[in-house]
């Protein structure tokens, strides 16, 4: 099977707040799947629901076809083993006390893989040449490393273990803009060179254009359309993946613009009360009586799946000509 891991119907739900709230997804061998939308939409804990940071209260999470949500401790030392993470910001990540070396190779110890002091030395050396760090890196603390390098050391330490899956939590936002392309481009060099399958979570479009193969759009906990790179770049359907793709800078400037002008304001509903039927309807320009009313399905259009009453079976987008989202 070509699937590294797949979420079906995934659910949490913290008290009233349903933060991930029903989403099915594949997430393909050797591929980079972008996971997308505004903050707040719950595409941080569906990440930290994938490595077991947090326990889903519905659904399964499928890694090589086990549902690893209600898997015993030892049992999870495999999983631990095949899926890693690399989160938003390194300086709050790594532990300030602990030797660079340390920190790198913790998973190997985590995992109870025993080496000797020599070979655990080497496993650390190459592990930071691999992200472009001398290895004298190795015997400096965290604080002593430049942002990007701090995250380069997480990058390390998560691809310690030979993952399957790299989770990679808004892995360049927290970084200074002069270090950000650095990082993006060696974690891309390093997915085509390992060729380990990665969740990108992110809200930045144009690095979802540089690196994604597929793209899942979320919005208030739920996806609202998912797809190819190529064909959500090409042809946006859903109303939401149209605003953000136009209010996205152009990486290439022999695409067009999306002919849209759907505008999002800082109004994002909240999770805890979201609105009924599409969640989307209090922001969208196109919106009808029914779209309060009715939970649009995610269901087949075109090349992409797509939740909106209005995209059309035959993979045409609606027409939005509005400036002005709805009120
Ligand atoms: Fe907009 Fe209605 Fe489509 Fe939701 S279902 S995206 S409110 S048109
Ligand atoms: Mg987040």
């Amino acid at each position: 099977t070509d699937t590294v891991l797949e979420l079906e119907d995934l659910a949490m739900h913290f008290g009233p707040v349903r933060a991930v709230d029903g989403v099915s997804l594949r997430i393909r061998r050797g591929q980079v799947t972008a996971l997308v939308g505004e903050s707040g939409s719950g595409k941080s804990t569906v990440g930290r629901c994938i490595v077991r940071l947090v326990e889903p209260t519905g659904g399964a999470v499928r890694l090589g076809g086990t549902d690893i949500t209600h898997l015993s401790r030892s049992q999870m030392r495999r999983h631990r083993r095949e899926v890693s993470i690399v989160f938003q910001d390194p300086a709050g990540s790594l532990d300030p006390r602990m030797l660079v070396g340390d920190i790198v190779a913790e998973p190997l110890q985590l995992q109870g893989v025993r080496l000797s002091r020599k070979e655990r030395a080497e496993r650390v050396s190459d592990g930071l040449r691999r992200v472009g760090l001398r290895p004298e890196v190795a015997r400096r603390y965290p604080h002593e490393l430049s942002g990007g390098q701090r995250q380069r050391v997480s990058i390390a330490r998560a691809l310690m273990s030979e993952p399957t899956l790299l989770v990679a939590d808004e892995p360049t936002s927290a970084l200074d803009v002069s270090v950000q392309a650095a990082v993006l481009n060696l974690l891309a060099d390093l997915q085509r060179d390992i060729g380990f399958a990665c969740l990108f979570i992110t809200h930045d479009l144009s690095a979802v254009e540089y690196l994604a193969d597929d793209i899942a759009v979320m919005y208030l906990g739920q996806l609202v359309e998912q797809g190819s790179r190529a064909e959500i770049f090409a042809t946006p359907r859903h109303p939401y993946t149209q605003a953000l793709l136009a209010a996205a800078p152009v990486a290439d400037p022999g695409r067009q613009r999306s002919r849209t002008r759907v505008l999002l304001g800082d109004d994002l509903p909240s999770a805890m009360d979201p609105p009924s039927g599409c969640r989307f309807h209090t922001r969208c320009p196109i919106a009808v009586a029914r779209c309060a009313e009715e939970v649009p399905e995610l269901r087949r259009s075109g090349g992409a799946s797509v939740a909106c009453h209005f995209v059309h079976e035959d993979g045409s987008a609606p027409d939005i000509r509005h400036d002005q989202p709805a009120t």
